[in-house]
């Protein structure tokens, strides 16, 4: 695939500083190498990094942008995992990390406005003595509002309590054109038009730059508990999601490991979980009554399909231990075989609910066939799996059995009806396996895209743009 370059010269860079001050422009090696890649598998240096500090001068930037013919990339924690942040074709990388203030928190309206670089747990400590909070991800430490709107970010509690979509209702932006505009309104409900502000969740920052957000609050629960159930057979722990489901009844979370995730966390934080070929980790939150019963009627199901081993428990510590186990899942995989490493692969398919027992037994499956390492857990409560693709990134052949695996993976999860994505995104690593999903969808995609950024400035080259397999612009030392 030929990449155009929209590269910032030194001229460009020299308005700019004017623009921002000199103190918010960066250009050392160390900082370009940096701002080059994000969670994911891709790199490409840009040719400045700038911290802006208000919506105006994003807009001046912008413009400056759509005459100088440069690439803008917004970045906020530079969490994601597909390459979202990587300047493919060069460019200024803009670090929204310096507008971070929490603007209000009204709790009688049941909304907060933030500006985009403001980290979700920040959100959430400043949130705690009103009573609530916002759902975030497992990268909820570091992840910023704006990354999360942009990527449509959510986490184990997505079952209960729904994705970032589902709690945003009003936006600034500053539009790929320069002007600064605002989409929805600071009330709960509003049927005022095209909801603009939903489309510019999942954009991946190619669409506008977030300059605030109004959130909806969610209410913190009165009690949590939490539970685990060990299987014999990951089918029967798949099984047992799509019966709770069923039931139904809506745990908080409800996770799924398989027995080489169990391994890798056990190793990695000595939480001594029984070995097993599958367990599940529930947490039910809500009125103190109905936790009882709904954690009661759980755990009647684990015993019906087999749970050879149950654990209960209301304390706190033992319930953050328990979870930060499994939110410590990526680093505990990378550490489990010293030569070989975790990538970005496959990482968050989702299927409906009642093909989990099947996709989560076909991967296995599919594993089975390489020599590489691809074990499947996940939020599975809401069909949303991961895997991660453990290999030598050094060896140019696993790269191309994880070429060929993860294409059985996301045809299997394809045919199940699902999709490649549920929670982090297309930007370069999914972009060949979205455009198989989303064929029918993608005219349409590019029509929005070339009407509102007509010189493709804003983050070029990303979700149906990308045209080429994974393996290029790799971060890893490897000759492919
Ligand atoms: C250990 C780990 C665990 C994770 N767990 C989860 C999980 O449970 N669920 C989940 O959904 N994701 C998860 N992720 C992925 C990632 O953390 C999320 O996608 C997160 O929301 C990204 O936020 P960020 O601030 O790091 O954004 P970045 O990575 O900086 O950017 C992400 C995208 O948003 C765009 N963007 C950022 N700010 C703006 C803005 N102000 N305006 C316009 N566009 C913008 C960028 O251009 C980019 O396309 C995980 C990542 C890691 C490393």
């Amino acid at each position: 695939m030929e990449i155009i370059q929209k590269r910032a010269d030194q001229d460009v860079i020299n308005t700019i500083a004017s623009i921002v001050g000199q103190d918010r422009v960066r250009t050392s090696k160390a900082d370009l190498y940096v701002y080059g890649f994000d969670a994911g598998m891709h790199r490409n240096c840009p040719d400045a990094v700038v911290r802006p500090s208000s919506p105006e001068e994003i807009a001046q930037i912008v413009r400056l942008a759509n005459r100088k013919n440069f690439a803008v990339i917004p970045r906020g924690a530079g969490t994601a995992l597909c390459g979202h942040v990587t300047p493919i074709a060069g460019g200024v990388v803009l670090d929204m990390q310096g507008l971070n203030n929490i603007l209000e928190i009204s709790s009688g309206d049941l909304l907060c406005i933030v500006q985009p670089g403001v980290v979700c747990d920040h959100l959430n400590a400043a949130l705690k003595p009103y009573r609530f909070f916002i759902p975030g991800p497992a990268s909820s430490e570091a992840a910023t509002l704006g990354g999360m709107v942009a990527t449509n970010a959510s986490g184990a509690k997505a079952l209960k309590y729904g994705a970032t979509r589902d709690y945003v209702i009003g936006m600034q932006v500053v539009m790929p054109t320069g002007e600064i505009v605002r989409f929805g309104t600071k009330t709960l409900k509003n049927s005022s038009g095209y909801q603009m502000e939903k489309l510019m969740i999942g954009m991946e920052g190619t669409l506008g730059i977030i300059t605030e957000i109004t959130l909806k609050l969610a209410p913190l629960p009165e009690k949590t508990a939490a539970c685990t159930a060990s299987f014999q057979k990951l089918l029967q722990a798949g099984q047992t999601v799509a019966d709770i489901i069923a039931k139904p009844i809506f745990p908080a979370q409800l996770e799924l490991m398989s027995e080489m995730c169990i391994r890798a966390v056990n190793k990695a934080t000595g939480l001594n979980l029984p070995e097993a070929d599958g367990m599940l980790l529930i947490a039910c939150d809500g009125h103190p009554e109905a936790v009882n019963d709904e954690i009661r009627s759980i755990r009647q199901l684990c015993d019906k399909n087999g749970a050879f081993h149950m654990q209960y428990t209301e304390d706190p510590t033992q319930i953050e231990a328990l979870w930060r186990g499994r939110k410590q899942m990526i680093p505990s995989l990378s550490a489990l075989k010293p030569e070989f490493s975790t990538v970005m692969l496959a990482d968050d398919m989702a299927v409906p609910i009642s093909k989990v027992p099947e996709a989560v037994t076909g991967f296995i499956e599919i594993q089975n066939r390489y020599d590489i390492y691809i074990p499947p857990y996940g939020h599975a409560g809401d069909g949303n799996l991961h895997t991660k693709v453990l290999l030598d990134p050094e060896n140019p052949d696993h790269w191309r059995q994880a070429e060929k695996a993860v294409q059985e993976i996301y045809d299997l999860v394809l045919k199940l009806g699902g999709t490649v994505t549920g929670e982090h995104g297309v930007a370069i690593s999914k972009a060949s396996y979205f455009k198989q999903e989303r064929a029918d969808a993608i005219p349409f995609m590019r029509a929005i895209k070339r009407t509102l950024d007509p010189n493709n400035i804003l983050n070029p080259y990303k979700i149906f743009d990308w045209e080429d397999s994974f393996l290029t612009h790799l971060r890893y030392p490897v000759e492919l």
